[in-house]
């Protein structure tokens, strides 16, 4: 088959539809499928989407690909936030939406075997009635998938004390652009034998392998949970109260900060009134485990000892309430044009990147807000022209895309990194070489070469 020819696209259709069944291929995809929650992809973008039923379907269509010299873009559930599961023009999407089987729950054991498509929210429910949880819940648990998880190395909520996606994965199986399947890592909790290739694989953007299952770590649920509302006057105060906690012993499960800026967005899109007269800061905090009172009072005297005026929150629906608007935070303050941006710091350093945040913003006359992980130094902020509509068919204004260079540049500065959880994707490839040095990108690059020796795995992406 030759690339070049007109017909290119109908003649592997009718191939794919042969290797999988005509339902699961289709050359006039809905748009969703042409893009992901950051990059819409171009109108134009001609490809053919696959959606096979099973791991052999995704082997036979990556054979097709790679003989045919057809660029594959792996697919979860398009909830990514940098434009990596972006179509590509005369390529394939494949998605991995179909792959929905939990195949194993093994509490002694404490893993799961689930397939890539499993909607990461589906898994906890699953493990729930038998007493165990999946840890790591970005705050799209609901729509993305354990695979899009894995190939983003996801952070989330819990992560501050639970580790992000590669700390509970203990092994994948994946196939290869050649279609080759291959299982990496062990089903016990150690392991060290030959080179890593799951941690390689995890956070790799769909560029080294399609990931069709997952070996997860599996953990008991907590005998209790209490959540923490901690009010401060300033957001310096709010970033001492995290300091305040590492210097404890109590270990949070979640530590979320939210800013007034995003407070104010929160309320207005929430009718809730957390950034209510005083308050320029919340800690938003859940302790679990065992010696739930204890947690609960040592937190207590550490977050007043900072300056917060402390609330525990009894009532289960009014805690899940906050969780909520918390998780939702993302869709507050639309309407309007805004950058979402992802950097990390040590978490020591978030007072100063807060403060830089705010001075960029004034320097390039824009609206800065941000929620943050605080409990692991990630801060997602928002960089907005309030007077100016959203319209994501133009280019984003340019003063803002000059302040979340910035604010990168900033992060980076301060010992972090210009991706916390988001990946690269196709929307920070050019402040790439800020952080990493040529050295390391050439041997990534020859890393890529090893594994998709033709570049047909999401090429141009991540790296
Ligand atoms: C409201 C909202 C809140 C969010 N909150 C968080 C958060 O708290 N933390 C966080 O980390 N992210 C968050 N995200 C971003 C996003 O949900 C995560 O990046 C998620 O891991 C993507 O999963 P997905 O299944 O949607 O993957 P997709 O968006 O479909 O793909 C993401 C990348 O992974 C690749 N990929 C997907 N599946 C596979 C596979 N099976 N094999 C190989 N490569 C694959 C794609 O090619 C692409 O490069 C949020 C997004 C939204 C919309």
């Amino acid at each position: 088959m030759d690339r070049t020819d007109p017909l290119f696209l109908e003649t592997l259709a009718a191939r794919l539809c042969d290797a999988l069944g005509a339902d699961a291929v289709t050359a006039a995809p809905e748009a969703r499928y042409r893009g992901d929650r950051a990059e819409p992809g171009a109108a134009d973008t001609r490809f053919l989407l696959a959606l096979p039923r099973d791991v052999e379907g995704v082997r036979a269509t990556l054979r097709l690909a790679h003989e045919t010299g057809t660029p594959v873009v792996p697919r979860g559930a398009g909830s990514g936030l940098s434009g990596g599961a972006v179509a590509i023009d005369g390529g394939i999407v494949l998605g991995l939406e179909r792959l929905r089987a939990i195949r194993e729950i093994d509490p002694l054991d404490e893993v799961a075997v689930v397939e890539a498509g499993v909607i990461t929210a589906d898994l906890s429910a699953a493990l729930a009635p038998q007493g165990f949880f999946y840890a790591p819940d970005p705050a799209s648990v609901t729509i993305s998938t354990i695979g899009g998880n894995v190939a983003t190395n996801a952070g989330g909520l819990h992560c501050a004390k639970y580790g992000v996606t590669r700390e509970s994965v203990l092994a994948l199986e994946v196939v290869l652009a050649d279609g080759t399947l291959l299982r990496t890592g062990h089903r016990s909790l150690k392991g060290v034998t030959g080179l890593d290739l799951t941690q390689l694989l995890i956070g790799s953007e769909g560029t080294l392998a399609v990931i069709v299952a997952v070996t997860v770590r599996i953990r008991p649920l907590p005998v209790a949970r209490r959540t923490v509302l901690a009010r401060f006057p300033t957001t310096a105060q709010a970033a001492d109260g995290v300091n305040a906690i590492s210097r404890s012993p109590v270990r949070p499960a979640a530590t979320e900060l939210l800013d007034a800026g995003a407070l104010a967005d929160i309320d207005a899109l929430g009718g809730s009134s957390l950034g209510a007269t005083g308050t320029g800061a919340v800690l938003l905090l859940e302790l679990d485990g065992y010696g739930i009172e204890e947690q609960t009072a040592d937190l207590i005297s550490v977050l007043t000892g900072a300056g917060g005026k402390v609330q525990v929150i009894e009532a289960a629906a009014e805690a899940e309430q906050l969780w909520e608007l918390r998780r939702s935070s993302r869709a507050a303050g639309g309407g309007r044009a805004r950058l979402g941006e992802d950097v990390a710091v040590p978490k020591s350093r978030l007072a100063e990147m807060f403060a830089q945040l705010a001075e960029i913003g004034r320097r390039h006359g824009i609206r800065t807000s941000a929620v943050a992980h605080a409990g692991d130094g990630n801060l997602h902020p928002a960089l907005s022209l309030p007077d100016v509509p959203e319209d994501p068919s133009v280019a984003l204004p340019a003063p803002i895309l000059a302040a979340a260079d910035e604010v990168v540049r900033t992060a980076l500065e301060l010992g972090g990194t210009i991706s916390g959880e988001h990946g690269i994707g196709t929307t920070k490839q050019h402040w790439l070489d800020l952080e990493l040095s040529p050295a390391s990108r050439d041997l990534q690059h020859r890393l890529k070469q090893a594994f998709d020796p033709h570049g047909l795995l999401n090429p141009g992406r991540a790296l």
